[in-house]
């Protein structure tokens, strides 16, 4: 069996703790890989090895910093179709959906390669008599990211390219159930150019996190996974003193109003309910329809359009969606139908007990519809995080702006309509960090910055653009000033004032 280690100081390294987790093949439902997890003792030679290599590659410039950037993304480029199927091997989402999970991280790097300009300071000329003042951005020195299982390319990236453009070295907690994509990110980031040690994967579990939150010489933590390991990671992280972003589950809110075009939506929200198995932070697995009318509309082209999707392996190009990531995790979602059912909800389309021919074993799920959820089920409350859509019904934009900002996730929302004013009134009040209007699934471009709110997020800045620069740098001022041999020499016992 293969087993999947770490990579510290530019090699592979064997997880020496004895323990071992399993990597499925979600098509087949095989056991395809194990991966080692470190123990606390190989974390510590990571930061050691990363806070060395972290010294010389801040005192490199922001322009060949960014010339090593430049390369990593045209070796991304070149690996493409390697990485997306490496990717859906363990993942299970089809290669096409693979491919954007690399491109939307490809596209960070490209935003990171700009760190010349995204490092500059400020600078205040005469702030007082002969007083200038500037302020600089530098690196943190070690940082860490943990990261979850469903986008093993675009999230470790999202973290890894601004921290190491600023001049910091990074430590990668991938996913357990996916970790082979991260791996090689890393080596082609040292074929790229990057000194070694700057980059470091450390594979594991609940241990190693608890770990990287502790250890001293890790400055900052960046994580991405469900809200109550966020919550957790958040408190363990700042109470030891690091600077922390932990964003978190989410449960996103599609609005359609009488004015939509209703085939229109309804062809987005089903590729955003379904897409990657429903196994997407921005996914859309609530349809709020705003009337009656709407919903029996929205309802019915739902149902026509779901008999036509296509379920299949993971390179099937023809395929909508692949399997779901483990077969405890499809336990997970199919639990959440029946409460669905137990809490009175309508089970429309009840994709449990799917197999797909010839592949018996493979963790797959047809896509389910949900209707007449209300806001206090349970179903309607978790995140569910599989090929299942909710429908709840609201009479107005007033009660369906109030249900998206009630829930206690806020990633994102999105909105169908027509209207401009109704377009502008819910993306003014609605609860949640990202807003479509007429767009299923708004992840900002790298450019922007993503980040959800309430149990959504936990911290101050968003992941990747300036919020990014900003998370992996510290600023610090300088008020510099340069007498004259002539000036006279006089104490203050006031503070400062500048005039
Ligand atoms: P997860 O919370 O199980 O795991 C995330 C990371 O935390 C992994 O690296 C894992 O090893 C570690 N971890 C798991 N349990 C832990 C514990 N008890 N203590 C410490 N560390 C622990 O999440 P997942 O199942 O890998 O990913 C799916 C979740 O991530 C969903 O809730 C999804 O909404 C969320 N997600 C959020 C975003 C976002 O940006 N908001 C993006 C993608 C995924």
């Amino acid at each position: 069996m293969r087993v999947i280690g770490n990579f510290i100081d530019g090699q592979h390294r064997n997880g020496g703790a004895g323990r071992l987790g399993d990597v499925f093949a979600p098509d087949t439902g095989e056991v395809q890989a194990q991966v080692a997890m470190s123990t606390p003792r190989e974390l510590d030679q990571a930061v050691a090895v990363a806070a060395a290599a972290q010294r010389d590659w801040a005192a490199t410039n922001p322009q060949r910093r960014a010339r090593v950037l430049f390369r990593f993304k045209e070796l991304i480029e070149r690996e493409m179709d390697a990485l997306a199927a490496m990717l859906s091997r363990e993942h299970g989402k089809v290669l096409s959906d693979a491919r954007g999970d690399i491109q939307r991280g490809l596209d960070v790097v490209e935003f990171a390669c700009g760190i010349p300009h995204l490092l500059k300071g400020e600078y205040t000329e005469g702030a007082g008599p002969g007083i200038d003042v500037y302020s600089m951005k530098q690196p943190l020195g070690v940082v860490a990211g943990i990261t979850p299982f469903n986008f093993p390319a675009m999230i470790p990236l999202w973290m890894l390219a601004p921290a190491i453009a600023c001049g910091n070295a990074f430590i990668l907690k991938p996913s357990e159930r996916d970790p082979s994509v991260p791996i090689r990110l890393a080596e082609l980031a040292i074929e790229a150019g990057l000194p070694r040690g700057v980059l470091n994967v450390v594979q594991g579990d609940k241990t190693i996190v608890d770990a990287i939150c502790d250890h001293r010489d890790i400055k900052a933590v960046s994580f991405v996974g469900s809200s109550d390991v966020a919550n957790y990671v958040y408190g363990r992280g700042a109470a030891a003193g690091k600077r922390m972003q932990c964003m978190g589950g989410a449960k996103n809110h599609g609005i359609v109003m009488p004015d939509a075009d209703v085939d229109q939506a309804v062809a987005d929200i089903l590729g955003a309910a379904y897409g990657s198995a429903g196994e997407r932070c921005m996914a859309l697995p609530v349809v709020v329809p705003v009337g009656a009318a709407t919903a029996e509309a929205v309802r019915s082209a739902l149902v026509r359009e779901i008999a036509g999707l296509r379920v299949g392996t993971s390179n099937d190009p023809d395929a909508d969606y692949g399997p779901l990531v483990t077969a405890a995790h499809r336990e997970r979602v199919e639990a959440y139908i029946a409460v669905a059912a137990e809490e009175g909800a309508e089970l429309v389309v009840d994709g449990r007990g799917f197999a797909l021919q010839g592949y018996e074993q493979g963790f797959f799920m047809g896509p389910t519809l949900i209707d007449h959820v209300r806001p206090h089920h349970r179903s309607y409350v978790e995140e569910i995080f599989g090929p299942v859509l909710q429908i709840l019904r609201a009479d107005t934009l007033e009660e369906a702006i109030g249900h998206a900002t009630r829930h206690q996730y806020g990633n994102g929302a999105a909105i169908f309509t027509r209207s401009g004013a109704a377009a502008r009134e819910f993306a003014a009040r609605v609860e949640a960090g990202m807003v479509g209007i007429n767009v299923p699934i708004p992840v900002p471009v790298s450019y922007h910055s993503f980040g959800g709110w309430k149990r959504s997020g936990f911290g101050d800045l968003n992941q990747y653009g300036v919020d990014g620069i900003r998370f992996y740098t510290r600023t610090k001022t300088v008020t510099q000033r340069w007498p004259s041999d002539d000036s006279a020499a006089q104490s203050s016992f006031v503070i400062p004032t500048m005039e």
